[in-house]
């Protein structure tokens, strides 16, 4: 579901757009409207270098899709990155002037963050725990300090004067086109490094790919979603201050315990005559602890009831106080034919007595015995939409065949 489409509007997309389309649609418009070649056109450039750099991430855009602007606040939304950069970065280097940065002198650039989901296990929320995560990054090459080479070996490329970029005329009837290529020599870098010249280490790339080991510390009382961020670990690049490492916590479901925030839900089956009588049962903690859990005689525990042990649900992060653990039960019933007739002679001199039948006289009766009821059937008596469903001729599943004429 889409919020609200400004954002594709000032690129003129759809808001299905694939990422190529988004790409394609900036790249037009950023250079129809970049202040150098059309000084007229206002803040025009500066909206659409912001459209793009929302939509070009999915992490925004998917923000933007579901809150509109308002959830990009604080997500860095706005601040995330000027047009120029953005604009030097999509073109390699700097279209109509040097850099790209012309007459703007801002501090150094802000790298991209860089997200990681970490699955937890409950257990691990629930004690806390240290983790390490191996991530290979980018690190400024130690060797030439990121300079490519050896001191001075770093020369502006010729043949597009460092612009990255080689602009070509092209005459196509009446018109002029304007093509803009990536400069081959450099690379779109609008520098050289002669081949003997290159750092032997990064071959002239200036950065070097590095295993970096995390220690993410998991806090008793954490929650699924919650963010543990390591400021500037991100990917290093000359002359860019390097984005931090978001490290999203994600919880594994688990086979016995729900969680409701900081409470704790547990489902026992117990048998009947513990339920009627009166017995024990145990829970395995999260922490292996096992709790022995009393049922007083006569408490008469019925199927689908839920009572409540204080203080044993999810620790609070950083709170000292404790959910509570919830237990829904379900008592399990003999199988049929469980018994003989002597005992469930004596079943009638202890149990509550049968509710009589009420009045039939005067109307007409007619004894009848119950059947079993198939999966099917019992499916169908569950969904009480079934019928209406049908009427409208709305949803089917996939396979079914619409019926109407
Ligand atoms: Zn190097
Ligand atoms: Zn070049």
């Amino acid at each position: 579901m889409v919020h609200d489409t400004k954002l594709y509007d000032v690129l003129g997309v759809a808001p299905d757009a694939s990422e190529a389309t988004l790409k394609k649609a900036y790249r037009k418009l950023a250079l129809k409207y970049h202040p150098d070649k059309n000084p007229e056109a206002g803040d025009k450039f500066k909206e659409i270098s912001h459209a793009y750099e929302v939509l070009s991430d999915s992490q925004k855009r998917s923000i933007y899709d579901m809150q509109g602007e308002d959830g990009l606040n604080g997500q860095g939304g706005m601040g995330g990155m000027d047009a120029e950069d953005l604009f030097s970065q999509l073109f390699g280097g700097g279209m109509f002037g040097g850099g790209g940065r012309r007459g703007q002198p801002s501090g150094p650039r802000r790298g991209k963050d860089i997200a990681h989901s970490l699955k937890v296990s409950l257990e691990d929320f629930y004690m806390g725990k240290t983790t390490k995560l191996a991530l290979q990054k980018h690190v400024i090459c130690a060797k030439c300090q990121g300079r490519g080479g050896k001191e001075g070996a770093v020369q502006t490329c010729r043949n597009c004067n460092g612009q990255g970029v080689k602009v070509t005329l092209r005459q196509m009837g009446p018109m002029v086109q304007q093509i803009q290529q990536p400069c081959h020599e450099c690379r779109g870098e609008g520098q050289i490094i002669n081949e003997k010249d290159r750092c032997d280490t990064c071959h002239g790339k200036k950065i070097v790919s590095e295993r970096k080991v995390l220690e993410v510390f998991i806090d008793k009382g954490m929650k699924n979603g919650q963010k543990i961020t390591f400021a500037g670990e991100g990917d290093q690049l000359p002359d860019i201050i390097p984005g931090d490492i978001i490290i999203v916590l994600e919880e594994k479901p688990h086979d016995r315990f729900e969680r409701k925030g900081d409470d704790l839900l547990y489902n026992a089956k117990i048998d009947m005559l513990t339920a009627l009588a009166g017995g024990q049962f145990a829970i395995t903690h999260l922490d292996g602890r096992v709790l022995l859990v009393t049922i007083l005689p006569g408490e008469a525990i019925k199927s689908g009831q839920m009572k409540m042990i204080p203080n044993e649900g999810m620790p609070s992060y950083r709170h000292h106080n404790t959910g509570n653990l919830y237990v829904r039960f379900d008592v399990e019933f003999p199988e049929p034919n469980w018994t003989d007739a002597e005992t469930i002679a004596k079943l009638e001199g202890i149990l509550p007595p049968r509710k009589a039948v009420p009045e039939t006289q005067g109307k007409q009766v007619e004894e009848v015995v119950l059947a079993n009821v198939d999966e099917y059937q019992s499916a169908r008596m569950e969904n009480a939409d079934y019928e209406d469903d049908d009427e409208e001729g709305g949803q089917h599943g996939p396979g079914v065949q619409c019926a109407q004429q």
